[in-house]
């Protein structure tokens, strides 16, 4: 809506706050940041060189472009045909399997109009003959019956060892930004724009998958010269640096080099502010409306957060630069996307007057956004493993580090939501996610057998990921865990790793096996109660059990005198008088594992005197009973709250009949604040 002329001061005046930028920070010269900070780069990661030209015409929403794509064959198989991904496709028709699983909508967002279809199509491509020849041979190619693939026949083959030229004409087609990527009004957010190849294995099998609802993307790392030509106006981000711009009337070409990257995106929008700050030499770049500039210091404080505590945990943050994108209003459905060192993050939401006058306080919206996309520079953009196939290897152990980063980076007690001196702190998200969908379906599947229609992707493939993790370092230590990650990021840069990579180094630096410590008496685990690593794995990530532990009972009695019918000293059958003394205290207490998976689990039990013991009980059996020979006040199973993977922890605690709590009100109110907030936050989206 256009505000009328005499309301403009007025509008002015309460229009949003926009902070004054800080002088700009240059762009960097090198995409890679020096050597040292980028780590050795594997023979054979880079695989892509991409010269990529996009010209775009802001009216249509629509982009010419030309690729020029060197191509190398890493595995140890001739090839002679290349499959490529048309994303941009799933957008062109309600028959296109990501349209048909999605019913046209993502996250909630659906096109507002009812044209704004997208789609690529590719014009031609060429193979270009080796110098001097340099001869470009027309080459057939065919898409495929599900529109997002295409088959390339390369014409010759292609020898392990050996490269080859492509020449790629294709024109894109933006839709109206529903899910991730397209238009709305002049902003424009070209994600998966252009034809990308499959990912070759060493095997020589070609890897690639049909976009479907949730599958997210699998690319070659590459190097990239981008040439972007544009209305002269528009503000521009992409991946990499920008090295030089040339003004050509009402249009400006932009020149982009990214190294090292296996996908190149871009933003353009006349709106854009810009706000650029630096940290340890990156340089950090915000491209923001005025509406949401007011947040811009609370996303570059999450992002320098993030950066501080992944690369203290996984190894530099290799590159150069950083982009933060806020998608303006109406154009949310491009809002939570990463791309190689760029991302677009969520806003701010304001809390209303009168719950902040309550003491609502949260750092979930928005920032949280920030932290979650800009750890996929390392879960996805350096880890490059494949989503379609394994989605947890990025969204879950990016999940498992976001809540690290909070961790690592309060200055109190890390708290995420806050109503005056009551707190949920990030693993409490985590936990609650699991009550109900969370064990629905297994997390270790790929994208495509996670249906919208049973949803539970996000509770599954992220949070259930992060509980399994973070119950695993809980039960581990910090240390052991976190060494071991270490290993695995430092290891598996620029490469692509699969789960069984992750598990391998798990196990190969926690243990197979780790000793939490004595065994109950009762327990049949003798000696001592042992954590075994790779089944925990198993079972969190193939499994569907639930985690689930429960006080049964607590029986508080006194063994019997010497009454009724008894033997005496000489062996004499006396009876019939009544007991001379009570007999000592016992008590029973009687723990119930409800859930299916077996994990150890710490109790602690308070005595009448209030003294305490602690036990682990190894969980294999269905009930564990022990015994003391003193009166029992409460048994608490987990005390710690080690088991994120536990949803209900309720009946963790227990009482004796007779020993009540103290003030009677504290317990069951505490029950209810736990109740409530496990029915509203199950119902927080991904
Ligand atoms: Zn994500």
């Amino acid at each position: 809506m256009r505000v009328p002329a005499w309301l403009l001061p007025l509008a002015l005046a309460c229009g949003p706050r926009i902070p004054p930028a800080p002088a700009p920070v240059p762009e960097p010269t090198s995409p890679l940041r020096e050597p040292a900070r980028v780590g050795p780069i594997p023979a054979d990661a880079k695989v892509q060189q991409w010269t990529l030209r996009a010209r775009l015409d802001a009216a249509t929403h629509r982009i010419e472009g030309h690729a020029t794509l060197q191509w190398r064959n890493t595995s140890t198989v001739a090839v002679r045909t290349m499959p490529l991904h048309l994303y941009m496709n799933a957008f062109r028709a309600e028959d296109t399997a990501w349209m048909a699983e999605g019913r046209g909508r993502h996250r909630g967002n659906a096109p507002h109009s009812a044209g704004g279809w997208g789609y690529v199509d590719v014009t031609a491509i060429h193979r270009v003959e080796p110098a001097p020849e340099r001869k470009a041979v027309a080459l057939q190619y065919r898409e495929l019956p599900e529109p997002s693939l295409m088959e390339l026949d390369l014409g010759d083959a292609i020898a392990p060892g050996e490269g080859v030229e492509l020449e790629i004409d294709f024109v894109t087609q933006l839709p109206e930004v529903f899910a991730r990527t397209g238009y709305a009004g002049e902003f424009h957010m070209v994600g998966q724009w252009y034809p990308k190849p499959g990912v070759l294995h060493r095997d020589g099998s070609w890897h690639t998958h049909a976009f479907t609802y949730h599958s997210e993307f699998y690319a070659d790392f590459g190097d990239y010269e981008v040439e972007l030509d544009v209305p002269a106006n528009m503000v521009v981000g992409a991946t990499g640096v920008l090295h030089e711009t040339v003004r050509d009337g009402d249009r400006k070409r932009l020149q982009y080099r990214a190294q090292m990257v296996h996908d190149f995106a871009w933003t353009a929008d006349p709106g854009f502010l810009e706000y650029t700050a630096e940290h340890e030499g990156i340089r950090i770049r915000q491209l923001v409306h005025p509406e949401h500039a007011f947040s811009v210091d609370a996303h570059l404080q999450a992002q320098i957060a993030a950066l501080d505590s992944m690369q203290g945990r996984y190894g530099s943050y290799p590159w150069s630069t950083i982009t933060i994108v806020h998608p303006p209003s109406g154009a949310e459905g491009a809002a939570g996307m990463e791309y190689p060192t760029l991302f677009t993050t969520s806003p701010v939401r304001e809390i209303p007057g009168p719950l902040r006058a309550l003491g609502l306080r949260e750092r979930v919206s928005g920032v949280f956004t920030t932290v979650h996309e800009f750890g996929h520079q390392y879960f996805q953009g350096l880890l490059a493993s494949d989503e379609a196939a394994a989605p947890w290897l990025d969204e879950g152990m990016n999940t498992t580090s976001n809540v690290l980063v909070v961790e690592d980076g309060a200055d109190d007690d890390g708290w995420v939501v806050r109503v005056g001196p009551h707190a949920l702190f990030a693993d409490d998200f985590v936990r609650m996610a699991q009550q109900g969908i969370g064990t629905l379906q297994a997390i270790d599947q790929p994208a495509e057998a996670f249906s919208p229609v049973v949803g539970g992707y996000g509770g599954t493939v992220y949070r259930r990921t992060a509980a399994l993790m973070l119950t695993l370092r809980n039960l581990v230590g910090d240390a052991a865990f976190d060494r071991a990650l270490h290993e695995y990021a430092i290891a598996w840069r620029f490469r692509h790793p699969t789960g069984a990579d992750l598990e391998q180094a798990l196990v190969d630096g926690i243990g197979e096996r780790v000793t939490l410590g004595a065994a109950d008496p009762a327990d049949p685990a003798t000696g001592t109660v042992e954590l075994d690593v790779r089944a925990l794995l198993e079972a969190g990530l193939r499994g569907t059990g639930e985690v689930d532990y429960r006080v049964h009972a607590i029986v508080n009695r006194s063994a019997m005198g010497h009454a009724g019918w008894h033997r005496n000293a000489e062996g004499v059958l006396v009876g019939g008088e009544a007991p001379t003394e009570p007999g000592a205290d016992e008590a029973v207490v009687v723990l119930h594992r409800a859930g299916e998976m077996v994990v150890p689990v710490e109790v602690e039990i308070r005595f009448a005197d209030d003294t305490t013991v602690r036990r682990i009980w190894s969980g294999t059996r269905r009930t564990h009973t022990l015994q003391f020979d003193k009166h029992v006040r409460s048994v608490r199973l987990d005390p710690e709250g080690k088991l994120l993977l536990e949803a209900v922890r309720l009946d963790n605690h227990r009482f004796a009949p007779g020993e009540d709590f103290d003030d009677g009100l504290s317990q069951p109110l505490g029950q209810a604040a736990e109740t409530a907030a496990l029915l509203v936050l199950t119902g927080v989206g991904p």
